[in-house]
């Protein structure tokens, strides 16, 4: 028998699609199980200003279908600092708060890890990020909805470069990884992708140009943010010089690709995560991201989800997918 009673939810770090979905489930969860539910407001800022709303069933209706986070989230320096912290654990007890579960990426897990040992506080973690850059979940929430604005977005590009015969640069969200990119670009049938993890520079670029059929009319190269090359800007300046006589534009989707109406599957893998949190919590768990592998539930140790170079490496299956469908 648990003796959690009251359970506090947060949102931290960026807003990702279905951050709602994932809030809706774990007050509704909670409920279910006869236990009070508290929001605290823009993240880890909320609990070391003590800015808690107690929630019921009415407080999350209507928001599943609602992008960003009714709980606003906010990046907290002072999270970081000893004191900081100690102020927010001081402030959860005495609001009688005694386990929570905290949606966001991987520095939200980094500050959850330090505080559930430091503290010996229950703290179960749902993965809310558009890049699914998190070990121990095959998808993040956020991550399909993003794909499929970049997908939508790319697919109204693709119309002009045709008509045009354009080739366009298109950047996409991911500082550290090129998820985003990979699987858009493949949806878009994009004639190059340009990632972190392949470190194809611009020269392989312009080769795998100068080499590519002549007979296309348009070309989309989609470019992750955090690309070694520069970015879609660089890209861009370098091949005007190599192809001075081509029709060459650049668009940078930006802040498009966090917002939204969540996708169905962002909407339910979320559903699903905020009832696998609470109950893990009430079965014992803590320190632990919940995920999903091969369609079933996963707890993996915060330590493990953050790791998500190493594991999340993009197999040279993809990039050579890539390569096939581009010719
Ligand atoms: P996203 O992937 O969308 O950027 P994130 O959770 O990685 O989300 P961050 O801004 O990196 O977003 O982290 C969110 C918050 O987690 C930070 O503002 C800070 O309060 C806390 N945090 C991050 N790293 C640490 C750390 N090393 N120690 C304590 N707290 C941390």
């Amino acid at each position: 028998m648990s003796s959690i009673k009251n359970i506090g939810v947060l949102t931290s770090g960026g807003d990702s699609p279905g951050m709602n979905a994932a809030i809706r489930a774990v007050v509704r969860a909670s409920i279910y199980h006869n236990l009070k539910v508290t929001g605290i407001l823009r993240g880890y800022e909320g609990l070391i200003q003590a800015d808690f709303i107690p929630m019921d069933g009415q407080s999350v209706a209507n928001i599943i279908q609602r992008g960003g986070t009714i709980l606003k989230t906010a990046r907290c320096d002072a999270f970081r600092t000893k004191e900081g912290r100690e102020l927010a654990h001081k402030n959860l007890v005495e609001s009688d708060i005694d386990a929570l579960v905290v949606i966001g990426g991987d520095g939200t897990f980094t500050g959850a890890d330090l505080f559930s040992s430091e503290f010996d506080f229950p703290i179960i973690g749902l993965p809310g990020t558009i890049d699914n850059d998190l070990a121990g979940t095959d998808f993040t929430i956020g991550y399909d909805t993003a794909i499929n604005t970049v997908v939508n977005a790319v697919d109204k590009i693709r119309d002009t470069a045709e008509s045009h015969d354009r080739l366009f640069i298109v950047e996409v969200m991911g500082r550290d990884s090129g998820l985003i990119a990979l699987r858009s670009g493949i949806g878009v049938g994009a004639e190059a992708i340009m990632i972190p993890e392949a470190k194809m520079g611009v020269d392989d670029l312009i080769c795998r140009l100068e080499t590519g059929r002549k007979d296309k009319a348009s070309k989309i190269i989609i470019v992750a943010e955090g690309d070694e090359a520069g970015g879609a800007y660089v890209v861009g300046e370098a091949l005007k010089e190599k192809f001075p006589k081509s029709d060459i534009r650049i668009s940078v989707l930006g802040h498009i690709q966090r917002g939204g109406k969540p996708s169905c599957m962002d909407r339910v893998l979320a559903s699903r995560f905020g009832v696998a949190a609470v109950e893990g919590l009430l079965a014992g768990k803590t320190d632990v991201m919940v995920g999903q592998i091969n369609r079933e539930i996963v707890f993996t140790p915060f330590s493990q989800s953050i790791k998500h170079i190493d594991a999340k490496a993009i197999s040279p299956t993809w990039l050579r997918l890539v390569e096939i469908l581009s010719l």
